[in-house]
Formats: structure tokens, sequence, C-alpha cells
């Protein structure tokens, strides 16, 4: 980093403008920090651009502190479907099970939860669960975010940094003065950049969006044995998935895998068949053995961590962002002139 005038107290940087970079943003913006994000892509062109967008803790840290998230983002979620402006929805679905003990502890947070009646039951599963969640129209819901803190006065700047020093650098450049505070969430890079955490890992995914014709449903049978399912109906779209690869970074579209997950996901949900193809996306989620958020050691600025959410970033956006703002503290005042 390159000598700069005192830290502006009320100023933080946040790297990183996927759905957690947006919504730590939005939140320390409301809570009086003046924040500029300084990410390598927009929203949409990141991870969280391939989401489906369905509201469940899939791949992510199981503790306490998790559920508190995870509720946190459901009751906002819940808000922004009196918005149709937001991309939020509630519609109701089925969680096959198929394996003994399955956790259902995320059905404390859901509306609407009653076990599917047998019929409704794929067969070979053990049980259902069907529930009404959150489905967030990412094409919608990014933009929207974006506006948002747009709106509270967060401003952007595009660049690739290695650490935050250079985020301190970019944004001391285009705007005169230092923050006092950064926020790391860069997603799957988040750990290069603090340089102190290889913890990380992704899980690859790949999806395809079919055209939406009256799919109203979502289904989500995670253990099927011949692979995951999911289909998550959108406003414009139908998600169907898919994939989760443990540590691999190949993010080429595979056609094979595709026919694979459309004739597992048409037997499961007739309604699929002969849906045209809007999109393919491939994506790489952001694993860690646990969230991390919390204060780092080490950067020019006190750094906050805010990374890990692995298949389930959307889901907890908004509890991630609670705890960002709560973390940080308010901000302090400017330093008053002579
Ligand atoms: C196929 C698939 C389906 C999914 N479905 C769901 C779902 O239904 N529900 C759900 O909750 N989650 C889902 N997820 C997971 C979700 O997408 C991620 O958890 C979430 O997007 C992570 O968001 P993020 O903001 O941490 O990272 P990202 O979206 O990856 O954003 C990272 C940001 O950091 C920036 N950045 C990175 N490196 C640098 C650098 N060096 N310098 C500057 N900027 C940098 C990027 O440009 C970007 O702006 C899915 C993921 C995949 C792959």
């Amino acid at each position: 980093m390159s000598e700069s005038p005192a830290a502006n107290p009320s100023t933080a940087v946040v790297i990183g403008a996927g759905v957690i970079g947006l919504s730590c943003a939005l939140g320390l913006a409301r809570a009086g920090w003046t924040v500029t994000i300084v990410a390598e892509q927009p929203a949409t062109e990141t991870v969280s651009g391939v989401a489906g967008g369905i509201w469940f803790p899939y791949k992510a840290e199981a503790s306490p502190r998790a559920e508190r998230l995870l509720k946190t983002s459901f009751d906002r979620f819940v808000e922004l479907a009196d918005d149709p402006a937001s991309g939020v929805d509630l519609v109701e679905g089925l969680w096959v099970e198929r394996l003994p003990g399955t956790d259902r502890s995320w059905t404390a947070s859901a509306r609407n939860v009653r076990r599917a009646p047998e019929g409704e039951v794929p067969r070979g599963a053990r049980d259902g669960i069907v529930a009404e969640l959150p489905i967030i129209d990412m094409p919608t819901f990014l933009p929207w975010l974006a506006a948002q803190a747009a709106a509270a006065g967060v401003t952007t700047l595009e660049a690739s940094v290695d650490s935050v020093g250079q985020a301190l650098d970019v944004v001391l450049s285009a705007s005169g003065a230092t923050p006092a505070l950064a926020v790391v969430a860069a997603g799957e890079h988040s750990g290069a950049i603090l340089g102190d955490d290889s913890t990380g890992y992704p899980i690859r995914g790949q999806v395809v969006k079919l055209e939406q014709a009256g799919i109203t449903h979502w289904l989500v049978d995670d253990d099927h044995e011949d692979g995951m399912i999911y289909v998550i109906p959108r406003r414009n779209d139908v998600v169907v998935g898919g994939t989760a690869d443990e540590g691999e970074t190949d993010t080429t579209y595979s056609q094979e895998t595709e026919d694979a997950i459309l004739r597992r996901a048409i037997e499961a949900y007739p309604a699929l068949a002969g849906l045209a193809v809007k999109e393919r996306a491939v994506g790489l989620r952001p694993a860690r053995p646990a969230l991390r958020l919390e204060e780092a050691e080490g950067p020019p600025v006190r750094t906050l961590a805010a990374y890990g959410h692995g298949g389930a970033g959307v889901t907890l956006c908004w509890g991630t962002a609670e705890e960002i703002v709560e973390l940080a503290g308010p901000p302090a005042n400017e330093p008053c002139g002579p």
C-alpha cells in the first residue's frame, strides 16, 4: 500500500460484488458507513449469477450460528416477497428424503411445512417434506440488490486486487480517502486475498435453464441414486440441476452431464419434458469447512471476513450482512477540521 492520509473513520471498502458483497455493502451503508465496493465482476457474472436461488442451507455450515443466519435471511425474504420488484416469491415444493436421519432442521424456518402424502413421495424414497420456501429470481434480485446498494450511497469500482492493501489503494486513488474498515467478500478468492486461509475449496455445479411454461412447484431430490435432482421454477425460466463435485475446478460445460441431468429430472418431474433450453451454466460454490465471519489479522486496516457460503450464499446473505454490520459496529465520526 502506498503512503496514505489517515484513514477516514466512517468509510469502508467491501471486496466483492456477489450476493454477499452486495448485501454486506447495503447493510453497512444503512448503518451509516460510506461504502465503496471493489470488485472484478458485477454480481450477475459471478457464482451468484449461476445460483438457482432457492432458500435452502445446501452444503453450508450446520451450527447454531448458521441457523440464526438462516432464520434472519428467511424472514427478510418473506418480507421481500411483498415487493415484486425484488424478485422474491414464496413457492411450495417437495423435499425428497432417501436416507435415514436426514437433517430436517431447515424446516424450523420454512413455512407451511407438512409431511408429503404417500402418493407424492417418489418410488424408492423414504419420505418427503412439503414446504413453502423463498425462490429468489436471481436475474431480478441481483440488479435489485445492486440498485438498493447504490440508492443507499454505495459506489462501485471495477478492479481486481490481490490484497486488502491494494483495495485500499484503489479507493484512495478514486476518492482521496482511505477506508478505515475492509470487508472481504470475494467468494472463493477471499482466503487468498486475506493471505491467511487456504481451507476453502470449490464444489462444481452445473445447471440447465429451461423455458418457463407453467412449472409452479420446486423439487429437490438430493440423494437420488443416479445423482441429485433439483427443479427451481423462477419467473422467466426453470433451473434444473444438478451436480456437486467437491474439489473440481473445471468450469467447462458438459453436454453429457446435461443429458443425464435432464433425463433424471424429467423422469421425476414429467412436466419438464419438451421445454426448450434457454441457458446453460457452471459455477464453483465457494465452500469451506465453516463459514468465516470474523475479524482477520494482518491487513493494514480493521478487516472482516465474509465468505465460505458453499451452496447457500443466497440463502444466508441477509443474516451474513447483519452479522457483518454487528461486527463492524457503528462508524466513528469523521475527524473535525482545525
Ligand atoms: C450451480 C449452483 C447453484 C447454486 N444454487 C444456489 C441456491 O439455489 N441457493 C443458494 O443460496 N445458493 C446457491 N448457490 C451458491 C451461491 O451461488 C454462492 O454461495 C454465492 O453466490 C456466493 O456468493 P459470494 O458473493 O460469496 O461470491 P461470488 O458470487 O463468487 O462473488 C465474488 C465477488 O468477488 C469478486 N472478486 C473475486 N476475486 C476478486 C479479486 N481478486 N479482486 C476483486 N474482486 C474479486 C468477484 O468479481 C465477485 O464480484 C449455487 C451455486 C452454484 C454453483
